[in-house]
C-alpha cells in the first residue's frame, strides 16, 4: 500500500512538474504590451509584486489539483497580462473619480449626496488655526469658531459638530439618556440606507426604548402613560425615506415638547435632512426647518450636514446650550468629531446659507435651474448628438431631492432619451467621466438637473465614446 501510494504521489510529481514549466517567468510577463504599460503607470516593484502573486495563485491550484491539464494551464498563463493589468486599474485608477450623475436624484446616497462647488475649501495646504487662539496664543477649541454660526444660521442658542448624523444621534443619546428610558412612537422606528437602523443607535448608546403607540397611530396620552421615574426623554425620529398615508395620527412637536417639559425632560428630535429654507420655495412638499421644529419647543434637533444643507458629510445638533453643550465635552465626542476639511468646508456652507449666496451650492444651483434653461441644454445636446449620427431626443424627466428628504416628491426636469438599453447603460459607466443613465424600455434617459451645465461637453463626449463602444461591440 505504502508503497503503490509513493509511485502515485510520485507520478503525479511528474505531472504536476509539467504543468509548472508551463508557467511563464516575470521577466517574460513584464515583456508583454499590456504589462509594459502597466509598468509606467503604477510602477516597476508593483507590476512584479503582482506578477507573483498571480503566479503563486497558479501555482496553488495546480497543487490542490484544480488545474490538471496542459491546455488549462496555457490558457491561463496567456491570460495573465490582461488579468493583472486590470486588477492593478481597479485598484488604482483613482476609484473616487466625478461620474456624471443623469438619475435626476439631487441628494444621491450612492454618489456622494450633495454635490460639491465652489464652497469647497481651497488652501486646505498649510497649517490652519483649527485648535489654536491666535489672540492668546493657547490651545483653542476646534468647534468654536463654527458653534457661533451654526447657532445663528438655526436660531439656536448652541450647535456642535460630528462625523455624521448617525453619530450626533448616537452622542444626544449617549449623554442623555444612557442607563435610561427612551420614549419614542411605533411609526418612527426608522431605517435609513446604509445600516442605519434607531433601534441599533439606541442599543448602542446604552438608552433603552420604551415603544409607545401603533404603526399607523400614536396619541399624546401614549407618550403620557409612558413616562416614569427612569424617563430620560423623549424622541422624535422623522421618516424620512417613507411616507405614512391613510388612518394615521401622531402628536405636534409643540405638543410633545410641553409634555417633555413639564415632566422636566428634554424632547429630542432626529430631523435628518436638515432643512435650512423652506421647500416650497423650489414647489416642493413643506418639510418642517430645523428652525422651525426648534421654535415649536424641542431641546436638541440632530440633522446632516450634507442633504439639504448641501455640505460635507456632517452630523449637527442645535437647540438649548443645557442640552447641546455636553455633547462637545462628552469624551465619545473626541471619537465622532469632524476633521479640518469638513469644519472648513462646513464654516463656507453656513456663510452661504446665512448671505442668501445659494447658487454658490451646488444642490441649491441644480434645485433653482428652471425648465427653461433644462430644455435648451438638451436641445442644444441632441441637436449636437444628432448631427454626430445618433438616435437622440428630448424629454421631460421626473427627478427626486432623494437622499431621504420630501418621499414620494417628484422634481420635474428635461434631458435626454438616447436608443439603448442595459448595454448602453452599461458603457456610458465606462466611459470618463462615467455616466450613470436610467432605464426606460430599450432607451435610456440622462436628466440635465442633476448634470452642472458647464459639463454638458463632457457629457457630450462620454455619450459619444460609450455609444460607438456598444456599437463597436456588437458589430
Ligand atoms: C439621513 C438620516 C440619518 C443618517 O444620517 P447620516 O448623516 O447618514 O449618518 C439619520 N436619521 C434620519 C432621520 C435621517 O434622515
Amino acid at each position: 500500500m505504502i508503497h503503490s501510494d509513493g509511485i502515485e504521489v510520485s507520478g503525479y510529481n511528474i505531472a504536476m512538474g509539467t504543468l509548472y514549466r508551463q508557467l511563464p517567468a516575470v521577466h517574460q510577463l513584464l515583456e508583454s504590451p499590456r504589462l509594459a504599460g502597466a509598468v509606467e503607470r503604477h510602477g516597476h516593484r508593483t507590476v512584479v509584486a503582482a506578477c507573483q502573486r498571480e503566479l503563486s495563485n497558479l501555482r496553488a491550484r495546480i497543487r490542490n489539483g484544480e488545474i490538471v491539464d496542459e491546455v488549462q494551464i496555457k490558457a491561463l498563463a496567456d491570460a495573465l497580462p490582461d488579468l493583472i493589468d486590470s486588477q492593478l486599474e481597479a485598484v488604482w485608477r483613482r476609484p473616487y473619480a466625478e461620474v456624471l450623475n443623469g438619475t435626476g436624484v439631487l441628494l444621491h446616497t450612492n454618489l456622494g449626496r450633495a454635490p460639491m462647488g465652489k464652497t469647497v475649501p481651497a488652501g486646505l495646504e498649510g497649517y490652519l488655526a483649527l485648535e489654536y487662539d491666535l489672540k492668546d496664543g493657547r490651545r483653542g477649541q476646534r468647534l468654536d469658531p463654527i458653534r457661533r454660526r451654526l447657532a445663528e444660521t438655526f436660531g439656536a442658542e448652541a450647535g456642535v459638530m460630528v462625523n455624521n448624523n448617525a453619530a450626533a444621534v448616537l452622542l444626544m443619546l449617549t449623554v442623555h439618556a444612557a442607563g435610561r428610558e427612551v420614549i419614542v412612537s411605533r411609526g418612527q422606528l426608522i431605517e435609513i440606507g446604509g445600516s442605519f437602523r434607531l433601534p441599533d443607535i439606541m442599543a448602542a448608546s446604552g438608552a433603552r426604548m420604551v415603544e409607545v403607540g401603533c404603526t399607523n397611530r400614536t396619541h399624546l396620552h401614549d407618550y403620557a402613560r409612558a413616562i416614569g421615574e427612569n424617563t430620560a426623554a423623549i424622541l422624535v425620529a422623522h421618516r424620512s425615506n417613507f411616507r405614512m398615508e391613510g388612518f394615521t395620527a401622531e402628536p405636534q412637536i409643540r405638543e410633545l415638547a410641553d409634555l417633555a417639559h413639564e415632566n422636566g425632560l428634554p424632547l429630542l428630535v432626529d430631523q435628518g435632512s436638515g432643512a435650512v429654507h423652506d421647500l416650497r420655495r423650489w414647489s416642493l412638499p413643506h418639510e418642517p426647518t430645523v428652525g422651525e421644529i426648534l421654535s415649536h419647543g424641542a431641546d436638541i434637533v440632530c440633522f446632516s450636514g450634507d442633504k439639504l444643507l448641501g455640505g460635507p458629510q456632517a452630523g449637527i445638533a442645535v437647540g438649548g446650550a443645557q442640552w447641546v453643550e455636553p455633547m462637545g465635552r462628552h469624551s465619545l465626542f473626541r471619537a465622532l468629531r469632524p476633521d479640518k476639511t469638513a469644519l472648513v468646508h462646513m464654516e463656507r456652507i453656513l456663510a452661504a446659507h446665512h448671505e442668501e449666496r445659494l447658487e454658490e451650492i451646488p444642490l441649491y444651483a441644480m434645485l433653482g435651474s428652471s425648465l427653461e434653461e433644462l430644455r435648451r441644454r438638451a436641445r442644444r445636446l441632441a441637436r449636437r448628438l444628432r448631427a454626430a449620427g445618433l438616435d437622440a431626443e428630448t424629454t421631460p424627466t421626473k427627478g427626486a431631492l432623494g437622499g431621504g428628504t420630501t418621499p414620494g416628491a417628484t422634481v420635474p426636469g428635461h434631458g435626454l432619451r438616447l436608443a439603448g438599453g442595459n448595454s448602453l447603460a452599461a458603457a456610458l459607466r465606462r466611459v470618463r467621466p462615467p455616466v450613470i443613465a436610467v432605464r426606460d424600455g430599450d432607451r435610456v434617459v440622462l436628466d440635465l438637473r442633476t448634470i452642472p451645465p458647464d459639463r454638458d461637453r463632457a457629457l457630450e463626449s462620454a455619450i459619444l465614446e460609450a455609444v460607438a463602444e456598444t456599437a463597436h461591440a456588437s458589430s
